[in-house]
């Protein structure tokens, strides 16, 4: 195991790394911006270097001095964490070539993923099932990109190769709009992503987003932990989470489950890493892998008892998987609420000074957070401040946890979106279960 690593991150992720961290007997550097100084994560850390002022593009992506963090304190790994670097292929490889562990896939891998072209071919390659279209890139050439979307039906989808965090992409209901919808598409991809490669899938109209956690080590073995139903969601980006989902039997978890533990093994995986399905009458089809940890770890953690950060950084030193698939058991239910400082009405960003502060508790309520009273929450970065993850022997007694711990928690001096966390675990059709990707949306008006 590693004497020491850096942590490249900040908030609620930075805490749970030095959390695993501390149980592995692992000392940790945290790195912060000027307007972090006070995170908890920093506090409790053994080191911390400041490595630049509050704007993330200085501090957390500024490569080279997390580098020199590393260099200076004489630490052997880094974590990214999620978001910032964690799926920058070049940072992965200067972290390498500088003589330090990345713990997280190798950059080759990183490279393929962050390309939705490349990971769509590599998926339908190692036979995991993809949304109808065949993912080549669309030619400058209306008369073949009209026909292309003829043989896939109307309504379709333009989606940038280089896109990402829900940007760069574009539903076309009819023919008419299609030769302009694909030429606007290209223009914000170059702008946005610098690369205007964009291609065409078949858009699915009701599909719930449904994703498997992997983990392979470096000896060519992989695991699935089973999968996790994200469906809550506002402008693509997820609210709730919940494992196992509503619905999928057994035998359709081990069928996709395997195939997704087979293609890590196919490409070369190693580590956590996340394969995000959409799912629509029955049937899965793969959207994108992310090669990180997920926001969303902590409720596949709670059902199947497994600790995939501490997995991770084993896996970075170099050891075995700790458990067969065989071992792989999911009991009950969880359930997490993403909190956020933010107006539940209007989601506008609400950072300031947390002047109260009490931590909901009780069996199986587990809540992630670096907030504390006094903790100003700057306004730089993401609004989550925290996550609240309630486990029960099953979904019902999940909902039914989790709402005594919304109603327990305080979080006074900023406005958040517990009122709307309340709204969603109090909402009959959530409870029934099985909601699509648009259901929250149409719920809050706004679809
Ligand atoms: P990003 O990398 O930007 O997150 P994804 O490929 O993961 O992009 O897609 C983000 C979201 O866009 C999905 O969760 C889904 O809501 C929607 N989406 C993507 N592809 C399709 C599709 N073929 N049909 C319907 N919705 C889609």
């Amino acid at each position: 195991m590693f004497d020491k690593i850096v942590i490249a991150n900040r908030g609620e992720i930075a805490l749970r790394i030095l959390r695993a961290c501390r149980e592995l007997g692992v000392k940790v550097v945290a790195v912060h911006s000027e307007a972090d100084r006070n995170l908890k994560h920093v506090r409790l850390a053994d080191e911390s270097v400041c490595i630049g002022p509050a704007p993330s593009i200085d501090s957390y992506l500024n490569i080279p001095a997390i580098i020199s963090a590393a260099e200076v304190t004489d630490a052997e790994a880094i974590h990214p964490g999620y978001g910032f670097l964690a799926e920058n292929a070049d940072f992965s490889e200067k972290v390498k070539q500088s003589g330090f562990v990345f713990i997280g896939p190798n950059a080759d891998t990183i490279r393929m993923m962050g390309d939705k072209i490349s990971a769509k071919k590599a998926m339908i390659a190692a036979g995991i099932p993809c949304v109808p279209g065949n993912g080549d890139p669309l030619p400058d050439d209306p008369e073949k990109n009209l026909k292309l979307a003829r043989e896939i039906g109307y309504p379709v989808i333009i989606k940038a190769a280089g896109g990402g965090g829900g940007r760069g992409m574009r539903t076309v209901h009819t023919e008419a709009a299609l030769v302009n919808a694909i030429n606007m598409t290209k223009a914000e991809a170059a702008s946005a992503f610098g690369n205007p490669t964009v291609y065409m899938e078949k858009f699915l109209e009701d599909p719930r987003h449904i994703e498997f956690q992997v983990i392979a080590d470096s000896h060519g073995n992989a695991i699935h932990l089973g999968e996790r139903d994200c469906s809550m969601q506002r402008r693509h980006q997820k609210v709730v989470e919940e494992a196992p989902a509503p619905g999928i039997t057994e035998e359709q978890r081990r069928q996709i489950g395997e195939r997704c533990a087979k293609a890590c093994i196919d490409i070369g995986y190693l580590g956590a890493g996340t394969f995000e399905f959409l799912y629509e009458k029955g049937e899965f089809y793969f959207i994108e892998m992310n090669t990180r940890v997920q926001v969303e770890h902590p409720v596949t953690e709670m059902v199947t008892g497994f600790d995939i950060v501490k997995e991770q950084l084993r896996i970075a030193a170099g050891e075995r998987l700790s458990i067969t698939q065989d071992q792989v058991k999911m009991t009950g239910h969880a359930i997490e609420c993403r909190l956020n400082a933010e107006d539940p009405r209007t989601f506008m960003p609400c950072p300031g000074t947390i002047e109260q502060f009490h931590m909901p508790g009780g069996p199986g309520i587990r809540c992630e957070t670096h907030i504390y009273n006094g903790y100003k929450v700057p306004p730089y970065y993401d609004s989550m401040i925290g996550k609240l993850i309630a486990h029960g022997e099953d979904r019902k007694s999940a909902i039914a946890r989790m709402n005594t711990a919304l109603s327990e928690i305080i979080i006074e001096g900023i406005k958040t979106n517990i009122p709307l966390q309340q709204e969603i675990m109090s909402d009959s059709a959530f409870a029934a279960g099985g909601q699509n990707i648009h259901y929250l949306e149409k719920k809050l008006g706004l679809y």
